[in-house]
């Protein structure tokens, strides 16, 4: 069942959302050779539960930690570890927060150092693809709009879009219908409407669209061990319009990256 969230509902997932982002912001200036994924884990745990929030994922069916981390060929749902990040890495963090009763849920591809071009490539055509998914999420549209825009895009450049995981509705669960595919046909799916709140998150590989499981029973990687990068935000339907609940601002200001690519969508309440 899709729930459509009022104005102040709205609010109240912006809000949500604003922890999420202004955690990955404060990661985004840890992230570095020689640190570990279980240390930033820590710290956004910390950073979470000082604004007053707590981590969503942490216990969510069963998952250990504060965020999924996810380096190089490992797609999404990856643990934090002990094992230090290298220079040239990339690393995907996962971070979910639940203030006042409702969740946000945002996700990042880092680069550790110096990164390859090709995989600086990947990272910058998923960021871009979000962004297309974002403009079709309009009231009268249908969520294979979204998926059909990200999916169209990130081919283009010959990339593989996962199939097996997808976005989500969110509110006062972190996962809640309709499910948001990152691929898929235009004018198909679930109408979308007024005050409806979903996470739109590509997951897109390099090579092969093709994904399996580590016997640990969550980490996702690339069947032929290829980078995978994934980006995710919350947006909500307001005035006919996406508006975004969450915001790489403070990624931005951290990295020193000048963009203008949220001012479409940026939050107007
Ligand atoms: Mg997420
Ligand atoms: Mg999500």
């Amino acid at each position: 069942m899709i729930h459509l969230r009022s104005r102040e509902e709205i609010e109240k997932l912006h809000r949500a959302a604003d922890v999420v982002s202004r955690t990955l912001g404060m990661l985004a200036g840890e992230v570095k050779p020689g640190v570990s994924t279980r240390h930033l884990d820590r710290l956004a745990e910390e950073f979470i539960r000082d604004n007053g929030a707590t981590p969503s994922f942490k216990g969510l069916y069963g998952f250990p930690a504060a965020c999924c981390m996810s380096p190089g060929a490992q797609v999404v749902h990856g643990f934090p570890t002990d094992e230090p990040l290298k220079e040239g890495d990339i690393i995907s963090i996962d971070c979910g927060a639940c203030l006042d009763g409702y969740h946000g849920d945002q996700a990042f591809t880092f680069p550790v150092g110096e990164i390859d071009t090709r995989v600086a490539r990947l990272l910058k055509v998923t960021r871009e693809s979000i962004y297309k998914g974002i403009a079709k999420a309009v009231a009268g549209n249908r969520i294979g709009d979204i998926g059909h825009a990200i999916q169209r895009y990130c081919e283009g450049y010959g990339y593989g879009v996962v199939r097996e995981l997808c976005g989500h509705g969110i509110g006062k669960k972190v996962h809640e219908d309709p499910q948001v595919p990152n691929y898929g046909s235009p004018r198909r799916g679930e109408l979308i409407e007024e005050g409806l709140v979903i996470a739109i998150e590509p997951m897109i590989n390099m090579g092969t669209h093709r994904v399996r499981q580590l016997k640990d029973g969550w980490t996702i990687l690339t069947n032929d061990l290829k980078p995978s990068a994934h980006y995710e935000h919350d947006i909500a339907v307001v005035d006919g319009k996406p508006m975004l609940l969450s915001t790489y601002r403070y990624i931005n200001e951290a990295l020193g990256i000048e963009t203008d690519e949220e001012a479409p969508f940026a939050y107007r309440l």
